[in-house]
């Protein structure tokens, strides 16, 4: 899961991490009375959304008076910003953070995921921050510098000083980056995060070192074990028909092709892809029904996955082991009387009551191909998804 860059914010001042001064807003007034009460001659005011290159696509401004915040603020709410990591649609800005500016010297890297070809920790750093570190990386290699924590023995101090060093910090602030990495290391460690980057981490004229800009993602297996993490979820940010699917218990991934899928176990749906790809077609999502399933998950999956309007053909690919083929057909005549489908679908059924499923298609006499093997079924299915389109 993913959080805004002011609740991650919230979680670093916390744990005693540096932060800019400043807070959130959702409308122009809060925004200038923020900027009122934080003071100064300048503002630093950033759209909240769920990606990061928001400084390229105008939605981080420096502002020189009360009014321009107020301004800025009324422009970018309510809209939708776009960057690199995001489509063409972009997310929707209900809130902007004001901060007081920072004197930038420097701007760094620093960042700590999992690693997981090593299954550790993996402390990641450059010189060349602030910007994409992707580019960074296809270009310039070698300007990341990566540490990787031991997990028995933890984060050591030669390894904060390495670097340190390596950015070319003085002395006085290569003690306080090894205070702000084991308070990122802890942070990391006590959320159950997967990532948690600065970018930037900033030198100030001062030679303080400070969080600029933060972001945050958690491990969805542990969030119930952090209540406090799962408040700041904001569905709003996040897929639609993924969350749609959550709501009833299913798992459900948005892809990039044109071939709905819909499986049962995540073995089967890797192996269900491959074959698609196999044959030259491209997934455009799949769904995992699951185990114990009914009737209406199964018609709500699938007009799930029919909604997408990329989407030119459907692949049901079931083997019922503990799901029962019959409530897999039954779902899905279910869902073509709710909705009207018109394109191609291609049914593979076996296992638990496969016959009994086949028969219910059958009889409903709707437009199913019934394939009787997977790989049939996924040339089949790419064929008809390539002459529809
Ligand atoms: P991102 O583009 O979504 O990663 O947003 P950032 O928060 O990283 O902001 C982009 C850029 O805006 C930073 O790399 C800085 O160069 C600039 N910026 C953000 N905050 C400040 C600030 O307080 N002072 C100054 N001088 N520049 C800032
Ligand atoms: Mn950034």
């Amino acid at each position: 899961m993913n959080i805004h860059e002011y609740q991650a914010k919230q979680l670093f001042a916390q744990a005693g991490i540096p932060i800019p001064l400043g807070k959130v807003a959702t409308s122009k007034q809060q925004a200038m009375a923020i900027a009122d009460s934080l003071g100064g001659a300048a503002w630093v005011v950033k759209a909240q959304i769920h990606a990061g290159g928001r400084g390229k696509a105008g939605g981080v401004q420096l502002l020189p008076s009360v009014a321009a915040v107020g301004e800025f603020a009324e422009k970018l709410l309510g809209t939708r910003l776009s960057t690199a990591q995001t489509d063409s649609v972009g997310l929707p800005i209900d809130s902007v953070l004001i901060e007081q500016p920072s004197p930038i010297q420097r701007e760094f890297y620093l960042s700590l995921l999992v690693d997981r070809a090593t299954q550790r920790l993996l402390f990641v750093a450059s010189q060349a921050g602030g910007i994409d570190i992707e580019t960074v990386a296809a270009k310039s290699p070698e300007k990341i510098i990566t540490v990787s924590i031991q997990p028995v023995v933890g984060l050591q101090s030669y390894q904060c000083r390495h670097i340190g060093f390596a950015l070319g910090l003085a002395m006085p602030q290569i003690g306080q980056l090894e205070k702000l990495m084991r308070k990122m290391y802890r942070l990391f460690k006590d959320k159950d995060a997967s990532q948690v980057e600065i970018n930037p981490l900033v030198e100030t004229q001062q030679g303080e070192l400070i969080a600029l800009d933060v972001k945050m993602v958690f491990d969805d297996n542990a969030l119930a074990l952090h209540p406090d993490i799962l408040a700041f979820k904001d569905p709003r940010q996040e897929d639609e028909k993924e969350n749609i699917a959550q709501k009833f218990g299913l798992n459900y991934i948005t892809l990039d092709g044109n071939i709905a899928c819909m499986v049962n176990g995540a073995g089967l749906a890797m192996a269900t892809m491959d074959l698609i790809k196999l044959n030259g077609g491209l997934p455009a999502n799949f769904l995992d029904v699951g185990g114990g399933t009914n009737v209406e998950k199964v018609a709500e999956a699938f007009k799930l996955i029919v909604a997408d309007p990329k989407v030119k053909a459907v692949l049901v690919n079931i083997f019922g082991g503990i799901v029962q083929c019959d409530v897999i057909a039954a779902g899905i005549l279910a869902a073509v009387a709710q909705v009207h489908v018109t394109i191609p679908v291609v049914v593979r059924l076996e296992g638990t009551n496969a016959q009994a499923g086949r028969d219910l298609l059958r009889d409903s006499k709707m437009a199913v191909l019934a394939a009787d093997d997977l790989t049939t079924a996924a040339a089949q299915v790419v064929d008809l998804a390539r002459n529809a389109a």
